[in-house]
Parts: C-alpha cells; structure tokens; sequence
C-alpha cells in the first residue's frame, strides 16, 4: 500500500500546514547519525490552534456521534493501520533504531489497541443506585473533552496507540504532541485515521518540541484531561502545568523493575525473559527487567547463563534487524555510557557485554550490552532507570529480604517473580510495589488488555485494558426526585 504525507506539515482540524514560519526540526537515523528528513516545530500558536479545532470538532459531529459509530470508526483506524503495517514498520525503524521485527511489533500493537478500543466504546456503562424512596439516581460515563497526549520516543506507535485508542473510544477529541525523536509515525497514524474517515479534528497532531509544543499544550486553560509517558522531571512539570487548571492527569514516568528469581525457579524458563526485558528495545522501555534479583542458591548459574546469552548479542543497524539496534539518538548514547562508566569506575564488575557489528557508521548510536554483577541495591546503577542495555544482578538470602531490595527503590511499575511455590507466588504479589506483577513471566506478550501504569515515581492513572476508559471519562451522578 502506498500512501504519502509531507513530514513537515503538522495536522490541525483536518488540514495538513506548516508549523507557524516554516519551523522544523531535523529528523536524525541513529543507525547511521545522517539527518533523514524534517519534521515541523510546532509553537504554541499552533497549540493554541489544535486546542481550537479539537474543541471545534467536540461540538460537531463527533460529539453526538453514537458510541458504536465512534467504535466503528476506532476499528476501522486498526483495520487500516494493518494495510499499511510495512510503511509504519519501515519508517520507525529508521526514526527511532528499532530493529525491523520489534518496529513491526509496535505497528501491530497500535492496530490491536484499536481494535480493542474500537470494540470497547460501546461497552463502558454507568450504574443506578439504591438511594431514598422518590429518586432514581443513576450515573453517566462522559468525555472529558479536549485531551492532550505527550508521548515519548520508545514507543512511539504503540503508546499513541494506546492513549489515543482510550481517548477517542471515550468520545474525547485530541491532540497528539509526539517526541522530538520519534515524530514520524505520530504524523503517518493520523494521516491513516484521517483515510480511516476520523472526522477532521478529532485527532490533531504538532509534532515539537517538549520546551514549546509541550509545555504549551500541558498548560493550556482549554484542554480538559492530560496523559503524559516520560521521564519524573517532565512529569512533574506537566502535573504542576495541568494544576494551574485544575485539569486531571495520568503519568506514566518509567521504572526500574525488578526481575526476583528464586532458588526453586523454572530456569530455561527464566533466563530468556531475564536477558530480553532489559535488552528489548535497546533497554529503552519503561517497564524494562532491568534489576535481577538472585537467590543466593542459584546466583553463580543465573549469571553464567545470562552472560552466556548477552556475550552473543549483536548490536548493529536496524534495518539489519539484529537483536539489539542503536540507542535513538546521541544525547541517549551519551547518557547510558557515562552509566557504564560510573558502574566500571564504582569498581563494579561487568560480567558480559554484547557484540558491536563490524563496519558500523561513525555517527551511529550504538552501546553494547551490559551484565554488571554483584551491583549493591542502594548504588545508583540499581536504583536509576538508565534507559539502555545494562542488566544489573543482585544476590538475595531470603524472602524477606527480596522484598525490601525490590521496594526499594522510588519506583513502582513493574515485577516479574520467578518460583514454583504457590504460596510465595501470593505473597510476593501482594508484598511487592508495582502497577503490574507477572509471575512465572515477564510482560505477558505486551497485552493490550492488561492495566498499566505505577506507583510512586513510576506515575499514577492506568493506560491500556478496559480500566483506561475510566481515566479517559469523567462520571456524572444524575439524581431524579418524582414522588
Ligand atoms: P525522555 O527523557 O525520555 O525524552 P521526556 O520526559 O523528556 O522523556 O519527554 C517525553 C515527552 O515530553 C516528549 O514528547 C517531550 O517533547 C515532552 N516534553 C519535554 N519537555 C516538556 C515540557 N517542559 N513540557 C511538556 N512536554 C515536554
Ligand atoms: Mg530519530
């Protein structure tokens, strides 16, 4: 399928324009550093137009528009979106260095959240409720309004996918500021919507800059509800922006989750998930595995294992498709280097380390992955997200002590426990600090069914599922008095 969109233009109301003066950014591959193409540098003028036109497009037929029309639509979005799974794929793989098959992952993703929410926007009911003799009270389930989506560069497809599934099933109206890294398949996702037969307006897109684009859009008095993935500082500043308004908020501001594996675990089942939940994706995921925690019993056969694989890893340009590509851009190359070193400079061991490819590009973003061993629980390496390839191991005694070095840490989002103990399995489930607990596994194939979000500094509000809705709506008590 071909279909064909200016990069540099932004979508406001159903028109595709330049940023206000031509402004634009650089869109760089970070498999090769060259600069592919441009993208538009939205300014809070521009904001401020989106802002209007989702409002605009709240009063008109979107806003009356039955929930299973509105479904209908979402489906449709997804059916479409799988059409043009190949041209997705292709540009987030050179947007952003994913390997080919995790960006076809993403693209697939973001047609599966659509046709959940699709599928979902009929189905989201109020209640009645006992009350007085004389009153029937029941409640409603309404949009609430203009929601603005800020999203990171990770995932880009599927966290659009995520939060603007939830958003238009709802009956809200958007507007998407996507990252300054990743603005490719935000613009390429509404221009497939728009065919899909979106109205104009329902969906508005200013691709930016956190700084402009971003802040003028958390801060504006006319949007009703912000959903912000990033980084805790950005977060914050969004929360204390949308205070300004009185506007509710979700964050989902990352982690730094543990991986527990106790001495009686399944391991061919466990070591797979160890390794790839901190290296899928480059290590840059929110939910990333990225503290494993050992019982003592097993702690040496863990961390052979796991060297074993990760010395295998090849990291290499993303249209070769290897299992670990380049960082997304130089700033995160730098970022997780100057990790590495202070781990080596802290006098802490790296049990293994991936293998860069022959004849990479100069310029391109590539860091190996990283095993450290032994690393103590309160060092910085194991309590900061580092947002790259580097897998920490932790040894533990007992449970008890599990516990406290999985809670401690700011964070809350993600835990995979590894036992065949039944018993332990309900324990360390409610013992633990975390949005989501997976046992036995790790991220459950990404489900888009399953709530997600964190606790603590990971954020609070739950995107994905069937609980998002509720996020994504606001609740009307209607009491009625007819004695
Ligand atoms: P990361 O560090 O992973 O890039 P950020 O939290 O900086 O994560 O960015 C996530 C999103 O927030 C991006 O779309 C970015 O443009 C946006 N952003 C950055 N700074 C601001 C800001 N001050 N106000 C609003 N949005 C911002
Ligand atoms: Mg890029």
């Amino acid at each position: 399928m071909k279909i064909s969109f200016n990069t540099e233009e932004i979508l406001i109301g159903g028109s595709w324009r330049k940023a206000e003066n031509g402004a634009t950014l650089e869109v760089i591959n970070p498999s090769t550093g060259e600069v592919m193409c441009k993208i538009g540098r939205g300014s809070k003028k521009d904001v401020n137009d989106a802002v209007k036109a989702a409002r605009d497009a709240l009063d008109g037929e979107w806003g009356r528009m039955p929930a299973v029309e509105r479904g209908r639509i979402i489906t449709k979005i997804g059916e479409k979106l799988k059409q043009y799974e190949d041209e997705l794929t292709a540009l987030e793989t050179r947007d952003v260095g994913k390997p080919v098959k995790q960006a076809r992952a993403d693209a697939i993703a973001m047609a599966r959240y659509m046709e959940f929410y699709g599928g979902a926007a009929d189905k989201v009911m109020g209640h009645t409720i006992p009350y007085l003799d004389g009153y029937t009270v029941y409640t409603l389930r309404e949009p609430h309004g203009v929601t603005g989506h800020i999203i990171p560069w990770n995932y880009p497809m599927q966290i659009a996918g995520r939060c603007i599934g939830g958003a238009l099933a709802m009956g809200n109206t958007c507007v998407l500021k996507p990252a300054e890294d990743a603005g490719l398949t935000a613009l390429l996702f509404a221009r497939i919507a728009e065919e899909a037969g979106l109205p104009k307006g329902v969906l508005n897109v200013v691709s930016g800059v956190g700084a402009e684009a971003g802040a003028a859009l958390a801060s504006h008095p006319d949007v009703d509800h912000i959903s912000f993935t990033g980084s805790v500082g950005i977060g914050k500043e969004i929360q204390k922006a949308a205070a300004e308004n009185i506007v509710p908020v979700t964050l989902e501001l990352g982690g730094k989750s543990p991986q527990i594996v106790f001495d009686d675990a399944d391991l061919d089942a466990a070591i797979p998930f160890l390794v790839n939940a901190g290296i899928q994706n480059a290590g840059q995921t929110c939910s990333a595995g990225s503290r494993i925690m050992v019982q003592r019993g097993i702690y040496e056969e863990v961390i052979n294992r796991m060297a074993e694989k990760i010395s295998a890893l090849k990291v290499g340009p993303s249209t070769d498709d290897l299992d670990v590509g380049p960082l997304v851009s130089a700033k995160q190359k730098d970022i997780v280097d100057r990790y590495i070193n202070a781990g080596t400079q802290s006098g802490l061991t790296i049990a293994a380390q991936g293998i860069l490819v022959d004849n990479l590009p100069e310029k391109g973003c590539y860091v190996k992955p990283t095993l450290f061993r032994d690393v103590p629980p309160d060092s910085k390496l194991a309590q900061e997200e580092i947002f790259g390839p580097v897998q920490v191991v932790i040894p533990f005694e007992s449970e008890a002590e599990a516990i406290k070095i999985a809670n401690g840490t700011e964070y809350g989002l993600v835990t995979g426990i590894w036992t065949e103990n039944g018993a332990r399995q309900m324990r360390m489930a409610k013992a633990v600090k975390a949005g989501q607990i997976f046992i036995n596994n790790y991220g459950a194939g990404g489900g888009v069914e399953l709530p997600f979000g964190g606790v603590g500094k990971s954020g609070f509000g739950r995107e994905k599922g069937f609980e998002a809705l509720y996020g994504f709506s606001v609740l009307k008590t209607v009491a009625a008095k007819h004695d």
